[in-house]
């Protein structure tokens, strides 16, 4: 996280202290690096490039879903990101935000009609489908508004990802996507109606892979897949490896992000010259996580510290309702003062102020604080303010984005008042 270090001693967003961000904007505070961003970002960009890889193919969606701030948003667009959406609001997020439509593929495995319509109307680039249920209604919304629907079909791989239950998905057991056997037989579904146009193939098998190999297992998998629908007469534009390259929350060591494309665009070119008749294929990647994760930090304020017998607890103004992941995944985000180096430390779990034991942010932490010191949880960029909530009629926390010397307020924080004004009171 080089763009979070301490500058004489007090922690700094690029050439920002966090300090004088709590004083300015208050905390519980999320914190971004544009130039985090932008490294992160171009690290894909940089390594199509290498691949020789012009934007007619490849393509990189950024997943909305792990950080749909409005301003990460415009930044990744005018970086010449795509989108990939999970739900109707994803869209109208990217769409005020200047995204361009023609560049968003609609992931999910529950679209309603309503959702259906919207994108169509918008001609987004691709519905990533996930069931013929779900295909057999596309075809009827789009066939009532006079459109032709872009498909790739969701195939479930069944590689084992080998990272936390919760966030792997590409195992029969998950409830994404179409199982591998019955791929073909969905495609000859999907192919057959009259409103949809069959274009891709896409598969996403998990979040936080340290490790590239159970990706490029399901890369060949699907390679696999489109050479078995192209003998059927279906033919393939682009394939979607998805999302989920890891990123260092503690001492993990994730493969370089240039170094996996590498070997996914060496393997999709070998295939290519060998039995695909060195025919284009567009490469999609749906990354999240590695943009915005450690391009983030929530920072927060203590606000008191009760010394137990057997534990001590540092209570801080931030909770699992502005950062949900340690209580949902056990998640370990590492904890820094803001003011470095600050004399003896004691053994804390940091908790929040929310009625829930499971209410914990971080635990047994060596850490050096006194009340009112303000320390920051890292890599906080993604699922950190997009699972937030407003649990205990908590305010949503504001956010900030850092460019250079400057900070600009991209969220408002929560006002009370506007938790509680779409609730009526029955007389
Ligand atoms: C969440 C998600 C992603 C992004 O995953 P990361 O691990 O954040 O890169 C990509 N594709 C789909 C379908 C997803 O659900």
């Amino acid at each position: 996280m080089s763009h979070f270090s301490y500058r004489n001693g007090v922690l700094h967003a690029e050439q920002v202290s966090l300090q004088s961000l709590a004083q300015q904007f208050g905390s519980p505070l999320y914190v971004y690096s544009k130039a985090a961003l932008v490294e992160n970002f171009s690290a894909y960009a940089d390594a199509c490039r290498a691949a020789q890889r012009s934007d007619a193919d490849a393509l990189v969606c950024y997943s909305v879903k792990s950080n749909s701030n409005l301003a990460v948003l415009n930044l990744l667009g005018r970086l010449g990101s795509g989108f990939d959406i999970v739900s109707g609001g994803e869209l109208l997020r990217v769409i005020a935000a200047g995204g361009d439509p023609r560049r968003v593929i609609f992931s999910g495995v529950g679209k309603g009609r309503d959702e259906m319509r919207l994108a169509l109307e918008h001609d987004i680039l691709c519905f990533n489908v996930e069931s013929i249920p779900e295909v057999a209604r596309l075809n009827e919304v789009a066939g009532e508004m006079g459109k032709r629907a872009r498909i790739s079909l969701r195939v479930n791989p069944n590689v084992d990802a080998k990272t936390h239950p919760y966030i792997s998905t590409g195992l029969k057991e998950n409830k994404f996507g179409v199982a591998y056997e019955d791929a073909l037989g969905c495609y000859r579904t999907a192919a057959a109606l009259p409103n949809i146009d069959v274009v891709g193939i896409d598969c996403h098998i998990g979040s936080q892979l340290l490790d590239d190999a159970p990706l490029l297992e399901a890369l060949d998998k699907i390679i696999d897949m489109v050479d078995a629908l192209e003998a059927e007469g279906i033919p393939i534009h682009h394939l979607d490896i998805g999302g989920g390259i890891g990123i260092t929350y503690d001492d993990e060591q994730p493969v370089p992000v240039g170094d996996y494309l590498g070997r996914v665009f060496a393997r999709v070119d070998a295939w290519r010259q060998k039995k695909h008749a060195g025919r284009p294929i567009k490469v999609m990647f749906e990354p999240g996580r590695s943009i915005v994760g450690n391009a983030g930090v929530l920072l927060s304020q203590v606000q008191y510290l009760k010394h137990g017998e057997t534990k001590n607890f540092a209570v801080v103004d931030a909770a699992m309702n502005d950062l949900m992941r340690p209580a949902m995944y056990e998640a370990w985000h590492e904890v820094k003062t803001v003011l470095e180096n600050r004399g003896d430390a004691r053994v804390y779990d940091v908790v929040g102020p929310v009625c829930e034991s499971g209410d914990w942010l971080a635990r047994g932490r060596d850490l050096a604080i006194a009340e009112g010191d303000l320390l920051v949880l890292l890599s906080a960029g993604a699922y950190g303010m997009t699972m937030a909530s407003n649990y205990n009629t908590r305010g949503r926390a504001a956010e900030v984005l850092v460019d250079g010397d400057q900070a600009h307020l991209i969220r408002e924080r929560e006002n009370p008042a506007d938790l509680f004004a779409l609730e009526r009171i029955v007389e």
